[in-house]
């Protein structure tokens, strides 16, 4: 067995050099569970004290968006039970430059966290059928904030001279 070989990095995949496997950059940190406030807001629904139009207003951009990077979900939407919900995971991020603000798919996601400061991400579920929408989880991936730029620096170093 040659040691040498079985010990490269993959390329492509700037490590930190305090993590070298990068997980810590994938591991998630100040994760929030909106699971109580969606209960309540249903139940609002079901009451009365919220309408329709006011829970089920997903725009155009969300619901593309759910068709794109969704993730389909084993969870009849609450609202129409026409359809599983799908979940969308947005970024948000200086150091994202101008894939802030963008959905994206879990790949996505982990390429980004291996070379960027810590971002959040927002896990909203979505109704392609009624438009329910509702933030479920964020949380926080990525490198210690200040660290993003120079990893990326050094990973362009090492493909051009690799
Ligand atoms: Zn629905």
């Amino acid at each position: 067995m040659d040691q040498a070989d079985s010990r490269s990095l993959p390329s492509g995949r700037p490590p930190g050099p305090q993590d070298p496997t990068g997980r810590d950059a994938l591991r998630r940190r100040r994760v929030v569970d909106f699971a109580l406030r969606r209960r309540d807001v249903l139940a609002q629904l079901r009451e009365g004290r919220l309408s329709l139009r006011e829970v089920c207003d997903a725009d155009v951009y969300l619901l593309r968006a759910a068709g794109f990077h969704g993730v389909p979900t084993e969870t009849a939407c609450p609202v129409c039970r026409k359809e599983n919900l799908a979940e969308v995971s947005w970024i948000f991020g200086d150091d994202l430059g101008s894939a802030s603000g963008s959905a994206r798919g879990a790949d996505e996601i982990q390429q980004l966290a291996l070379a960027h400061d810590a971002f959040t991400v927002h896990v909203v579920e979505v109704c392609r059928s009624c438009s329910w929408n509702f933030l479920v989880e964020s949380y926080e991936v990525g490198l210690p904030e200040g660290t993003g730029r120079r990893t990326r620096r050094a990973a362009r170093a090492l493909r051009h001279r690799g």
